[in-house]
């Protein structure tokens, strides 16, 4: 069974989408996860987020990986564990440009297919439903305001000891979503079958059990 959870930055997708996972012993992918790692390996070897050639010589040269730990999923590039850098303001900001480009499109959604082959698979990003695994069984588009959503960064933040306004936060998701969704290749946009769901004033608890109900369904 395949499960697709897309939708914009903050709308609370890789952590309901680790809970569903949880709950119904599926794997988990995080693909945002993947794009910020090949964004992470540019700024580290000084290679332009536009430098198609050379990232692609990155990704050939370093193999990208995930571990499941008593913290939860954490994600490598070789044997480095880069779970924390790669959500860094830096790499936030510019993972929309990396993403962007068709050559690590091409190779990451092959990446994640073969992940979806291995098992039951609970899976989010921008273009699961439309592009990744378009015949997936159930697929969730999840939204919040912006308002919110700068909110929960803003917490999230808060707890990492970074000092970000709440007006900068709402800046720069609209910014990435509109980058996101204005893209040539595999936009995010919703599914013709995607099922809408706004977490705005929800709990992690409701949007789980909403999720839950629309998977029974
Ligand atoms: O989900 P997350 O915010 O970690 O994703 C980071 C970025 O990776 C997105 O803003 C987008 O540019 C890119 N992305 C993508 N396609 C996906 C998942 C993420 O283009 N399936």
């Amino acid at each position: 069974m395949q499960i697709a959870i897309d939708g914009p930055a903050s709308a609370g997708k890789s952590t309901i989408a680790k809970l569903i996972a949880k709950e119904l012993n599926f794997i988990y992918s995080d693909t945002g996860a993947m794009y910020r790692a090949v964004t992470l390996m540019a700024k580290l070897n000084n290679v332009k987020y536009n430098d198609e050639e050379n990232i692609l010589l990155l990704m050939d040269k370093f193999k990208i990986s995930f571990k499941n730990s008593v913290e939860g999923q954490r994600v490598f590039i070789n044997d480095q564990d880069v779970s924390e850098e790669i959500r860094t303001v830096e790499i936030t900001n510019n993972v929309s440009e990396v993403s962007a480009l068709p050559i690590v499109r091409e190779r990451l959604v092959e990446e994640q297919r073969r992940i979806a082959q291995e098992g039951d698979v609970v899976m989010d990003g921008r273009d699961i439903g439309t592009t990744v695994l378009p015949n997936a069984e159930v697929k969730i588009f999840m939204i919040a305001s912006v308002h919110e959503r700068a909110v929960r960064r803003f917490k999230e933040y808060e707890s990492k000891g970074i000092d970000v306004s709440l007006e900068t936060l709402e800046k720069e998701i609209e910014d990435r979503d509109y980058k996101d969704s204005h893209r040539k290749i595999s936009p995010l946009k919703k599914a013709k079958d995607a099922i809408e769901l706004d977490t705005t004033g929800l709990s992690i608890d409701q949007v789980v059990q909403k999720v839950i109900d629309i998977i029974k369904k």
